[in-house]
C-alpha cells in the first residue's frame, strides 16, 4: 500500500448551501464544485485546501447513509479519505491482513475518484475511505 496524502475530510451537513456559506464566507475557502453522487444519495461540495480538500455532504434521500449518520450522531466529521496510488492493490493488502471492509471492490466516488470504505470496527471508530484519483 502506498498512501500519499489525506485526500479529503468528509463532513455531513443538513444544509449544503449554508455550510458552503460558512466555509467560503467565514473561512475563505472557495467551493470549486458541487456534484450529486446518485449511488450514495448525497450532494457533495468540494473545497480544496492545500493538498487536501474539505468535502461537504448533504443527503438527497431519507435512506441516504449521510441522513442516517446525522440522525444517529448529528452533523459533523463523517469520514477521512486517504489517497493511494493503486486501489486494487490497497484492497488486496487490507484483505490479506483480514481487515474488515465495507466495499470489497472499488466503486465510483465524487470527482471521478475510485473509492472503497473500510469498516469503522477496523479503524478505531472512524469511517475510512481509500481513494485513487487518476487526475491528481
Ligand atoms: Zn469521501
Amino acid at each position: 500500500m502506498k498512501p500519499t496524502v489525506v485526500d479529503h475530510i468528509g463532513i455531513a451537513v443538513k444544509n449544503l448551501d449554508e455550510a458552503v456559506k460558512f466555509w467560503e464566507g467565514a473561512m475563505g475557502i472557495r467551493c470549486t464544485g458541487v456534484e450529486e453522487v446518485v449511488e450514495q444519495k448525497v450532494k457533495t461540495a468540494f473545497l480544496p485546501l492545500g493538498d487536501t480538500e474539505i468535502e461537504l455532504l448533504e443527503a438527497t434521500a431519507e435512506d441516504s447513509p449521510v441522513a442516517k449518520f446525522i440522525e444517529k450522531k448529528g452533523e459533523g466529521i463523517h469520514h477521512l479519505a486517504i489517497r493511494v496510488e493503486n486501489i486494487e492493490e490497497a484492497l488486496e493488502s487490507l484483505k490479506a491482513r483480514g481487515i474488515r471492509l465495507i466495499d470489497q471492490a472499488p466503486r465510483y466516488g465524487a470527482g471521478g475518484a475510485r473509492i472503497a470504505f473500510v469498516h469503522p470496527a477496523a479503524t478505531g471508530g472512524i469511517l475510512l475511505e481509500i481513494s485513487e484519483r487518476s487526475n491528481h
